[in-house]
C-alpha cells in the first residue's frame, strides 16, 4: 500500500459504539479525537495514522458536543508541553476571532476564582468540571482503541467503570505513576496522545488504562472485563439472573495479588471511591455556629465548597474553605 494510503481506517461491520450492524447514513469516527492536535502540531506530524471507524452518524453526532468540552476544558491544563501550549493557542485564537465562543466562555467560566465566596490561599483557581462528560468522553475513547486492539464492542452503559483525572499541581496516586512507567506505550503521536493498557488476570481480569493527553494530563480509566462475573457485571448483562450471577461470582473469587493491583479499588466492583469530606461539625462549632440545622446547612455549604475546589486535604486550604463558609453563612443569615 502506498504509505500516504495508510490511514488506520479500520475496516468493520458493526459500530462500536453502539454495538449494531452498520448501516448508513454512517460517518467516520476517530476514536483519538483530532481536536486534540492543534493545527501546527498536525501539520508538523503526518497524523493520518490516527485510527478510525465507520459508525452510525447519529452514534458519532452523539459525543460531538461532548468531545468538544472534553477538549476545551482540559486544555488549560495542558499548557507547558509543546502540543499542550499550541492546543492552548489555537483555542484563544478561536476565542479571539469568535470561533466557539459559547463553549470557550462557559469553560473559562468554570475557572472561578472566587466560587461562592470562596477564596482560597495563594490565589488558586478553582476547576467545577462536568465530570459525567469528560467521564462519557474517556469512556468513548477507551471503547474505541479497545474495540480496535481486541475487536470486543463495550458497552456504553457498564456500571463498573471508573475514570479519574489527574491534572494540575495534584500528582497522581502510586498506582498511576507506577503504571504509567512501566505498561508498554501505545501512542502514534505520544506527545499529543499516548496511552497505556494492560489486564490483571488475578484480579477478576480487572482492565486498566491510562489515557496522557498533551503530556501534561493522566486519565485513568478501569473497568471490569465484559465477561466479568462479579455480582455487578452479571446484573448488568442479565437483569433477571440473580440465581446465575451467584453461582459465577462464588466460582470466580481470587485474592489480588502484586502492588499495583493491590491499590486498586477494582476488586470491589465499585469505580474508585470518592474522596471523604474531612471538615467534622467540631469544626463550625469551634467558629461559633450552634448546634441544630444551622450547623447542617453550614456543613452542607463548606462541603460544596470542598467539592468545587477539588477536594483539597490539606490543613491550610480545608481552614479557609471553613472560614469563608461561616464568614459567609453569618453574613447570608446576619447572625
Ligand atoms: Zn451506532
Ligand atoms: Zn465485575
Amino acid at each position: 500500500m502506498h504509505p500516504s494510503l495508510a490511514m488506520k481506517k479500520v475496516q468493520t461491520k458493526i459500530c462500536y459504539l453502539c454495538g449494531k450492524p452498520l448501516s448508513a447514513p454512517t460517518d467516520v469516527d476517530h476514536p483519538v479525537m483530532q481536536q486534540l492536535f492543534a493545527p501546527e502540531i498536525r501539520r508538523k506530524h503526518n497524523v493520518s495514522e490516527l485510527v478510525t471507524f465507520d459508525v452510525h452518524r447519529a452514534c458519532n453526532a452523539a459525543y460531538q458536543s461532548d468531545e468538544d468540552y472534553f477538549v476545551r476544558s482540559l486544555m488549560p491544563f495542558a499548557r507547558g508541553s509543546v502540543a499542550g501550549d499550541a492546543i492552548y493557542a489555537k483555542a484563544l485564537e478561536d476565542f479571539r476571532t469568535g470561533r466557539q465562543v459559547p463553549l470557550t466562555t462557559m469553560v473559562l467560566s468554570e475557572f472561578d476564582p472566587n466560587p461562592s465566596g470562596l477564596l482560597l490561599p495563594g490565589g488558586k483557581v478553582v476547576k467545577r468540571f462536568d465530570g459525567e462528560r469528560l467521564r462519557r468522553v474517556a469512556w468513548k475513547m477507551v471503547r474505541g482503541l479497545h474495540f480496535y486492539h481486541a475487536g470486543e464492542v463495550l458497552p456504553e452503559e457498564w456500571p463498573t467503570v471508573g475514570v479519574q483525572i489527574y491534572a494540575g499541581e495534584t500528582p497522581p496516586p502510586e498506582d498511576v505513576l507506577c503504571f504509567v512507567s512501566i505498561a508498554q506505550s501505545r501512542g502514534r503521536y505520544p506527545g499529543v496522545f499516548d496511552y497505556k493498557f494492560d489486564k490483571f488476570p488475578e484480579s477478576n481480569d480487572l482492565h486498566y488504562w491510562a489515557l496522557l493527553l498533551w503530556d501534561r494530563i493522566i486519565v485513568r480509566v478501569i473497568f471490569h472485563d465484559p465477561a466479568c462475573a462479579c455480582d455487578t457485571c452479571t446484573s448488568a448483562r442479565y437483569p433477571k439472573t440473580g440465581e446465575l450471577s451467584e453461582v459465577a461470582a462464588a466460582s470466580n473469587d481470587g485474592p489480588a495479588a502484586g502492588s499495583v493491583t493491590k491499590s486498586l479499588p477494582g476488586e470491589a466492583c465499585q469505580p474508585p471511591a470518592a474522596p471523604k469530606f474531612p471538615l467534622k461539625a467540631a469544626d463550625f462549632i469551634a467558629r461559633g455556629i450552634a448546634e441544630g440545622p444551622a450547623l447542617g446547612h453550614v456543613l452542607t455549604l463548606a462541603e460544596d465548597a470542598w467539592f468545587a475546589a477539588d477536594f483539597p486535604l490539606d490543613e491550610v486550604t480545608l481552614s479557609a474553605i471553613a472560614d469563608q463558609t461561616v464568614a459567609r453563612f453569618t453574613r447570608d443569615h446576619r447572625l
